[in-house]
């Protein structure tokens, strides 16, 4: 005879519930009979969906069944109050408060595996997860869709200077000046040490430009603390149809050396 499954309900159908459903689909003993949540849009719900899992939007009614355990990730405390009430007494209770605490974990890593911890800018990981999102929208759509990069001129020469935490204020200040200049669509990533791309979704090579412009004046004229006068030289490349990430990057970082070759201090736009 087949052993027993153990019969789970899980309430709330978002980042939570989607991802208890995901770990649960593969254990054999664990049957996920029904899934709630109020909005039936919910990623979870449409999850459950495709794996032929009962969808809800009445907890009440999932709640009352004969279950061994209710998974609540919905984040209400007002829902885990009245499951707790009408629930079948041997059926088990999890999540409330103690979910919630654990999904902030979990979005506090989620957010520092993706930023760096000098500047507060985003990573190559970051990157890495929305570059081909922003191409594949910029391809279907046939939208513009630009990058920049930006590396800090003789920054070897303040660290040697000034000192390495000198260099490291540089480097928060000149990200804090960038990021006053780009749109809350825009993305500023920490490229390597002292290099810095930003992604400019939506955005024609005139828009990115002007915007490079901006930014690299702004740094030019700002006086550092110790370091005093510091430049960047800008390369800016818009994204072709048949371009790659690294073909985009390329053509960006191309035209960056041309500055770096050519005086330093300047935007090159790819063409
Ligand atoms: P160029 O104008 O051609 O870009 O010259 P550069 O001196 O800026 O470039 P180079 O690549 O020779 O030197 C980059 C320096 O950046 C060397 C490295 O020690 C320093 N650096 C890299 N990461 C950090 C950091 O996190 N903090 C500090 N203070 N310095 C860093
Ligand atoms: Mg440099
Ligand atoms: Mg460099």
């Amino acid at each position: 005879m087949e052993p027993k499954k153990i019969k789970v309900g899980i309430v709330g159908a978002g980042h939570g519930g989607t991802a208890v459903l995901g770990i649960f689909k593969d254990v054999p003993d664990i049957k996920v009979v029904g899934i709630a949540d109020k909005h039936l849009k919910a990623r979870g719900i449409k999850f459950a969906e495709s794996l032929g899992v009962p969808v809800t939007d009445d907890y009440r009614s999932l709640a009352k069944k004969d279950l061994q355990i209710i998974i609540d990730v919905s984040g209400s405390e007002e829902v885990h109050d009245e499951i707790q009430r009408i629930k079948r007494p041997e059926t088990d209770l999890m999540g409330g408060n103690c979910v919630r605490v654990f999904w902030k974990l979990i979005e506090e890593l989620r957010r520092r595996v993706g930023t760096d911890g000098l500047t507060n800018a985003y990573n190559r990981v970051k990157f890495n997860e929305i570059i081909k999102g922003e191409i594949g929208r910029a391809k279907r759509y046939k939208r513009p869709l630009a990058l920049s990069i930006f590396d800090i001129d003789d920054f070897k020469r303040i660290n040697d200077t000034f000192g390495h935490t000198s260099g490291d204020s540089v480097l928060i200040a000149i990200t804090n000046l960038a990021r006053k200049n780009v749109r809350e669509t825009s993305y500023i990533f920490r490229w390597g040490g002292e290099e810095f791309v930003i992604l400019l979704p939506e955005t024609t090579l005139d828009g990115a430009r002007v915007q490079a412009e901006r930014i690299r004046k702004e740094i030019a004229d700002h006086e550092f603390e110790q370091a005093g006068r510091v430049t960047v030289s800008f390369g800016i490349a818009r994204y072709r149809e048949d371009d790659t990430a690294d073909s985009f990057l390329k053509r960006a970082d191309e035209a960056m050396y041309k500055v770096k070759a050519s005086g330093k201090n300047r935007v090159e736009v790819a063409e």
